[in-house]
């Protein structure tokens, strides 16, 4: 089977793989120079750092058992780093028990709600008993107005801006659900898997073109589709896309009714200021999410918190984060005046902070990165069978409840890989 897959990020790469390896003859075809989509990484000394701040949980089955079965998994680094949040001017960490019981801004008694409420989340399986309602309501009710307001609040309205109100419970019970303290990370960055993965699909005779954008599907008369790229054309039995919804009906024939029902929903963009400091920026802490008002980014990760500088040439490595409308401001402008708009910010956290720490700097900004799960957003799902015959749809916004990530693309990868081979079978 000629097999075209548009998209060489985790999703697309795993379907090639495992279609390979089952006798299909694979195209991939990648926008990007190099493999790895929202999680691939650029050069830092001698070694690779993810353009976006990525980490693994002991809870991402799917894609710790590819490593092992590609021989990376010796390469993941496990461990339990200092996740925090901002709240009035204090750094304070929340990822224990006892931490919550600790955790001065709200009272004795609403810590102890709190953490039950959490508590009952891991443990509840049923998420589609909460689907339906808005988190934000949910959580005030439940856990209380005073951890709503110190924590989820502004989590859920730095993630999510406007649309904060509208996120269902069924996203935020799979982020207390799935997530573990231990958290895993690829020595030498995920590029280093996807690079691995592309080497795979090479090795079978599949077939990479990246710096090559698709443009439009076609169906033909024989059972055969065409895939107009930046680079000519491209003929397959089967074409799968891995790229946004949005993206890929804009490369298809026109399908009203399909497109109404699917063509649906927002999708926030990621973009993440990298600075390379010739010092520790937070004592402790891996990751900072910000609650407080005021604050130009949504989370401050300090990557060498978690995996030492010395392996980045002893450059210490923060990550100053944001999602937002792909139409923000920000988005357009210059690494320079966004290092400046984020100075103040970057002294309250660490008031001895002076730019003289700064040696290199990065700016990363990607579309679609982060759909708004809203109540109804599990009705716009599509299915993996668009309505040509042949095309199919594998992306990060089928992915549900699960708030993305690497993991989810390559379990739905290997689960749509094993339907199209029984199928061809
Ligand atoms: C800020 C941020 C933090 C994240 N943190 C984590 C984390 O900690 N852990 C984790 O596991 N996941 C995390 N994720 C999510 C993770 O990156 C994604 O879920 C995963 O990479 C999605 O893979 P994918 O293959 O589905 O899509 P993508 O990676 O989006 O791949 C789609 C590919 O299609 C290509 N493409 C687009 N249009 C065209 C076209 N017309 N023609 C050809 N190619 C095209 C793109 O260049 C891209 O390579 C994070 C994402 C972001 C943005």
């Amino acid at each position: 089977m000629e097999t075209i897959i548009l998209g060489a990020g985790a999703g697309g790469l795993t379907l090639a793989l495992r279609l390979a390896l089952r006798g299909d003859h694979v195209t991939l075809v990648e926008r990007a120079a190099e493999p790895g989509g929202l999680a691939a990484g650029f050069a830092v000394g001698d070694t690779t750092l993810d353009k976006f701040y990525h980490h693994l949980f002991r809870s991402d089955r799917a894609i710790i058992a590819l490593l092992n079965e590609i021989r990376l998994g010796d390469d993941l680094i496990w461990g339990t780093p200092d996740t925090s949040v901002l709240v009035g001017g204090k750094t304070r960490t929340l990822n224990s028990v006892s931490s919550v019981l600790k955790f001065s801004p709200i009272s004795p008694i609403a810590r102890v709600r709190m953490g039950a409420v959490v508590g009952v989340l891991k443990l509840w399986p049923h998420y589609q008993s909460l689907q339906d309602q808005p988190a934000a309501a949910w959580m005030r009710r439940w856990m209380g107005q005073g951890a709503y307001d110190k924590v989820w609040g502004p989590q859920l309205r730095g993630k999510f801006g406007d649309h904060a109100d509208e996120i269902s419970m069924a996203w935020m019970w799979a982020r207390l659900h799935y997530r573990t303290t231990q958290l895993g990370y690829l020595r030498g960055g995920f590029q280093r898997f996807y690079d691995r993965m592309a080497e795979l699909i090479g090795a079978l005779d599949g077939k990479l073109h990246f710096e090559t954008t698709a443009t439009r599907i076609h169906p033909l008369r024989d059972k055969k589709i065409r895939v107009e790229t930046t680079a000519g054309d491209l003929t397959g039995q089967r074409v799968i896309s891995t790229l946004p919804t949005r993206v890929t009906m804009k490369l298809l024939p026109t399908l009203p009714t399909f497109q109404r029902r699917y063509e649906w929903g927002d999708a926030y963009g990621a973009h993440c200021l990298i600075l390379a400091l010739d010092r520790q920026l937070m004592e402790r802490v891996y990751w900072l999410s910000i609650c407080d008002p005021d604050y130009p980014f949504l989370a401050l990760v300090e990557h060498t918190n978690f995996i030492p500088p010395a392996e980045y040439g002893g450059r210490h490595l923060i990550y100053l984060g944001n999602y937002l409308p792909m139409d923000h401001p920000l988005f357009r402008q210059s690494k320079e005046a966004v290092i400046a708009a984020y100075l103040p910010a970057i002294k309250r956290i660490n008031p001895a902070f002076s730019l003289d720490w700064v040696g290199e700097s990065w700016m990363f900004a990607a579309p679609y990165a982060q759909p708004i799960v809203t109540p109804e957003y599990h009705r716009h799902i599509p299915p993996h069978d668009l309505p040509i015959p042949g095309v199919y749809l594998a992306n990060m916004f089928q992915v549900y409840p699960q708030d993305r990530g690497q993991n989810y693309a390559v379990d739905m990868a290997n689960w749509l890989a094993g339907q199209l081979h029984e199928r061809d079978s």
